[in-house]
């Protein structure tokens, strides 16, 4: 390698370890269970993102090694080559039905399907105006998109209200907004922001990751939630990676929307489609989510005992509407230590630092899943408490 790049490289990482906010990459043997073996350890992890527990589900598994039979393992080529597969085009239908739209499309990545959604939407003459929380994925799908950016106030449709009344009269209005914000767990006001657009003649376009499978009466997430339709909430995204257990994304809307997308977007276009057998457990985790209203019980009664225990510890906590409830505790290093705490009394709790949050905003991000017990919740909060004792400063 020349000694140019490596120095650039040395200097870079010498920057982030200097920063307090090197990131470790930890390896794990078996499935995404609460219960892991972690370069070696015996957690109980409390940060995946697979809040139904379907991620390990043995249905889904069994999906997966079905279609393994009958499709193998590569996807070939991307969507409009030939790697569109029944049993892609299935799926497809099932999340149509699932979210109430017309037509949904899978993505390979959440990330890519917030990219090709914001730029075949928008594009240097338009304006996007984002929640200043909005996921990273977002950010940067409005950034490549060249439209105007205006971000306003985290959750706050006054602000938005002002900007929009601000906005340059010429080009299109895109409001983006997680439906669950992936670090404070709270659910975007939608109703407001529906109503905003209509005001605005803006369209409304929500990234509900985090919302799908574990809000509403059949897991249909923040829309079903507030009781909003296709003709409130256009455009929704949601990925696959999160409640559904498995990989991927989908975009969900009118058949225009989509059929634009398939013809136009280039993050569509120009990539490998996923694996046959990824889609088909997919499926079989979508007629599950649907379903689970039992598994959903079980994880608001888990929100509800954590949300108990951690004002016990006076610890503050957003409201148990959602599985993710960080612990807000400023600084970095503080974060840092007692994460690395509680990991050497078996549990796996992520310390989320800027530039994912806010500076002074450092947390520990406590996600659950309904595989989760009652008694480890309650092992983790006792874990918790000597954490914080332990930790100088604490
Ligand atoms: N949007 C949100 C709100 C997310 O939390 C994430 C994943 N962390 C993504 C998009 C990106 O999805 P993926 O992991 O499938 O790329």
């Amino acid at each position: 390698m020349s000694d140019s790049l490596q120095r650039f490289l040395h200097k870079r990482l010498e920057t982030v370890r200097e920063a307090g906010l090197w990131r470790r990459l930890r390896t794990l043997d078996g499935p995404q269970k609460p219960e892991q073996i972690i370069d070696g350890q015996r957690v109980v992890a409390f940060c995946s993102n697979d809040y139904l527990g379907l991620a390990a589900d043995p249905a889904v598994s069994a999906a997966a090694r079905e279609a393994l039979d009958a499709y193998a393992t590569g996807a070939g080529a991307a969507h409009l080559i030939n790697g569109h597969t029944r049993a892609h085009a299935e799926l497809e239908q099932a999340l149509a039905r699932f979210t109430g739209r017309e037509r949904a499309l899978v993505f390979s990545t959440g990330y890519m399907a917030n990219l090709a959604l914001v730029q075949t939407l928008v594009g240097r003459h338009d304006t996007v105006f984002e929640d200043r929380w909005n996921h990273a994925s977002l950010i940067d799908a409005v950034r490549l998109s060249g439209a105007r950016s205006q971000r306003y106030r985290h959750a706050d449709p006054e602000h938005l209200r002002q900007r929009l009344e601000r906005a340059p009269a010429n080009g299109h209005r895109l409001i983006v907004t997680d439906g669950v914000f992936s670090m404070d767990g709270d659910i975007a006001p939608l109703p407001q922001l529906a109503a905003l657009a209509r005001e605005f003649d803006a369209w409304l376009m929500v990234d509900d990751a985090h919302g799908f499978t574990v809000l509403g009466e059949t897991g249909g997430g923040s829309c079903q939630h507030f009781g909003l339709d296709a003709g409130d909430v256009p455009i929704l995204m949601g990925t696959l990676g999160k409640g559904f257990g498995t990989a991927g994304a989908f975009v969900a809307g009118s058949e225009a929307l989509i059929e634009t997308l398939i013809q136009t977007a280039r993050p569509y276009i120009y990539t490998t489609a996923m694996p046959a057998a990824l889609a088909a457990a997919t499926l079989a985790s979508v007629r599950i989510a649907e379903a689970a209203g039992d598994r959903r019980d079980h994880l608001r009664a888990l929100i509800r005992r954590l949300g108990a225990g951690l004002d016990a510890l006076g610890l503050p906590h957003p409201p148990p509407d959602t599985p993710i409830q960080p612990v807000i505790l400023g600084d970095a290093a503080r974060a840092t230590a007692i994460a690395e705490r509680l990991r050497q009394a078996g549990f796996l709790v992520p310390a989320i630092r800027p530039p994912t949050v806010p500076e002074g905003q450092a947390r520990l991000r406590i996600t659950l899943s309904a595989v989760h017990s009652e008694a480890q919740v309650n092992a983790l909060l006792n874990a918790l408490e000597r954490a914080l004792h332990a930790s100088p400063g604490g």
